[in-house]
């Protein structure tokens, strides 16, 4: 059933204190990856929520929501639009400024990308104060788009970053603290 499966993709994510620096407990998902079934269990729970809701764009968030955001748009048959970080992407592009615990942020994203109108998911690896899913929501807001909903693998409910979304629905398989 779905809290088994679940509780399997939370136990192959390794934690790591002090990463990258003293007092981050870091959720690293790359363990998650070399676990087939439970690679597999986490995207196929995710396809089952979005298919058949009329989504058009997955837009990914550098650099871990591009891991999980592709099989998820292949399976739903949506596009898959990367939000990157300054500097990357080639082409034309719109940008949201963003502040992070230290400093600022910058994300980017391709004009012409999306279509005012379409409905889209944003999808990254984990949410912590939601600073990084606040700007790509911007992002695609500011064209037009409308987000259905954000989603991520793990969030870190005592910084509360769902509260930076304002009404809009987050997703998350996994609570971690
Ligand atoms: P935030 O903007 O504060 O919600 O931070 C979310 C972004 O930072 C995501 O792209 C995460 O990949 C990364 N991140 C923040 N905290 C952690 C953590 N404890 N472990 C792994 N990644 C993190």
């Amino acid at each position: 059933n779905v809290e088994d499966r679940i509780q399997k993709i939370s136990s192959v994510i390794r934690v790591i204190p002090d990463f990258p620096k003293p007092g981050i407990m870091f959720q690293d998902i790359t363990t998650l990856l070399l676990d087939t079934k439970a690679f597999k269990d986490c995207i196929d729970l995710f396809v089952e929520r979005y298919k058949d809701k009329n989504i058009s764009v997955v837009a990914g968030v550098e650099a871990r929501g591009f891991i999980f955001g592709p099989p998820i748009a292949l399976a739903i048959g949506a596009k898959f639009v990367p939000l990157r970080k300054p500097g990357k992407l080639p082409g034309e592009v719109i940008r949201e400024e963003y502040s992070l615990e230290y400093g600022e942020d910058i994300m980017e994203m391709h004009v012409g990308a999306v279509n005012a109108g379409e409905r889209a998911i944003i999808v990254d690896d984990l949410i912590a104060t939601g600073g990084t899913l606040r700007a790509a929501l911007n992002l695609l807001e500011h064209v037009g788009v409308e987000v259905v909903e954000c989603t991520c693998l793990i969030e870190l409910p005592e910084l509360k970053g769902r509260d930076r979304l304002g009404d809009k629905p987050l997703f998350v398989l996994v609570s971690a603290s």
